[in-house]
């Protein structure tokens, strides 16, 4: 679906082709190890330009993609964006600062660049929003949804730590409901 000819650009020196593409690509994992959900016809904006001794092709790639939160692990969509770049010689033997170029067959098959581009515009630690509240650390609760009955008292840190430490022994107090 990401396949173009060129056929007919390798022959034309200086000119620039401009294709608007949109299909679908194989699963990918996310951030989390889980297939990503692809919730919209993944876009790509294509440039290829015959510079000479190369066609050069210039992708800018988009979709909206289904994100489990970092911090509620609420689903939500997010529209990611990625972009790349690739040379495919013309002509023989043209290898750049020892990188290999591929040679510019009669089509072009990007679907391998647009995944690509799409990992690695995956967001590192996704949000659902910038103010996401997560969840409650000892009853599991929304916090988005409005607070829990969990009072965490939100003094001295080492406290905490040690009530982690032993469990609800205090008992009684305000850290109650420690058990997971
Ligand atoms: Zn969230
Ligand atoms: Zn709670």
């Amino acid at each position: 679906m990401f396949t173009i000819s060129v056929a007919r650009l390798k022959n034309a020196p200086a000119q620039q082709r401009r294709y608007l593409l949109s299909g679908g690509v194989e699963p990918f994992p996310g951030p989390g190890g889980e297939p990503v959900r692809i919730l919209s016809p993944v876009e790509l904006d294509l440039s290829v330009t015959n510079a000479g001794d190369f066609l050069w092709a210039v992708g800018e790639v988009s979709a909206t993609i289904g994100l489990s939160c970092s911090r509620c692990i609420g689903e939500y969509a997010e529209k990611i964006a990625g972009r790349f770049e690739e040379k495919y010689r013309l002509h023989g033997g043209a290898d750049e600062e020892g990188k290999e170029i591929p040679y510019a067959a009669d089509e072009i098959d990007f679907t391998g660049h647009v995944t690509e581009s799409l990992v690695l515009s995956l967001p590192m630690k996704p949000l659902c929003r910038e103010s996401c509240l997560g969840l409650c650390q000892y009853c599991g609760k929304d916090l988005n949804s409005g607070g829990c009955s969990c009072q965490v008292d939100k003094g001295d840190p080492r406290l905490s730590v040690l009530k982690d430490l032993f469990g609800g022994i205090e008992g009684g107090g305000g850290g109650g409901g420690t058990e997971k």
